[in-house]
């Protein structure tokens, strides 16, 4: 009886672990991304998505890396910092809000960057719960939308992907230099999602191909048949490690790619 009881017991507890755990915690920030926001219905006066989550405004933006064709830089203040304004709506929910923050104040350790709530800035980010995970690339000027849905996207790694993409970064595998490291497989791509492979102009400020950026979607995505979109050359077994570790060197290039921007 004592075993029986004990049985069922480790059977309830792993019930309500299982129940619950999060399934959309396991995945990797692109998987995260694209399972959302593929799942997400337009609304109204919402943006253009390309590349799964980074928002455009007309069909001129997609394959020109707004940073270098318009400048879309947050200007460096004369301490040497980069002070971005934001402010996050007020929908959220005390844990979600803190989420968000958690993710706003990891750039403040590694990097020159601050995001400050917004007072009277003409130039902010706009953290607001639409249909899916998203942001334009860098500063569009004035009041620009950066969607985290409550659903799906308030997770620490995917709110730094979409403040980094505010800030001015692109995805890894469409910047100008990725054919030196990954080779894109085509024949494996969904019909009509080719474009999401498309090379940008993109400003590399000297950093090195990083397979394990937060900004590296999966090896698998946006494929047809469940096989390879991206092989790393040229050892096409490197994984993509789109965890911990990894965050701190997404952070530290912003770092690095700011720094020489400025000067
Ligand atoms: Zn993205």
């Amino acid at each position: 009886m004592f075993v029986y009881k004990v049985c069922v017991g480790l059977l309830a507890l792993l019930l309500l672990c299982s129940a619950q755990e999060d399934p959309l915690s396991r995945l990797s920030v692109g998987e995260r991304l694209e399972r959302v926001n593929s799942n997400a219905i337009r609304g109204v006066g919402e943006p253009e998505l390309i590349e799964g989550d980074i928002s455009v405004f007309d069909d001129n933006d997609r394959n020109a890396d707004p940073c270098t064709s318009r400048g879309c830089m947050w200007p460096k203040s004369s301490d040497g910092k980069v002070y971005v304004p934001y402010v996050i709506a007020n929908h959220y929910s005390d844990r979600e809000r803190q989420l968000i923050q958690q993710g706003l104040d990891s750039f403040s350790s590694i990097t020159c960057i601050r995001f400050i709530p917004r007072s009277n800035e003409r130039d902010y980010i706009s953290i607001e719960s639409l249909n899916g995970c998203y942001s334009y690339i860098g500063r569009t000027g004035n009041a620009q939308t950066l969607s985290l849905a409550r659903s799906g996207c308030i997770y620490y790694d995917t709110v730094q992907h979409e403040l980094l993409h505010a800030l001015g970064f692109n995805h890894e595998q469409t910047r100008s230099d990725r054919d030196s490291y990954i080779r894109v497989a085509w024949v494996n791509i969904m019909e009509g999602k080719e474009h999401n492979f498309n090379k940008k102009e993109t400003l590399n400020q000297g950093t090195t191909y990083d397979y394990n950026s937060v900004m590296q979607y999966h090896k698998t995505a946006f494929s047809k048949n469940g096989l390879p979109t991206m092989i790393p050359i040229p050892d096409p077994n490197v994984p993509f490690e789109t965890v911990c570790r990894v965050l701190k060197m997404a952070v530290f290039q912003v770092a690095l790619g700011w720094i020489s921007l400025e000067e």
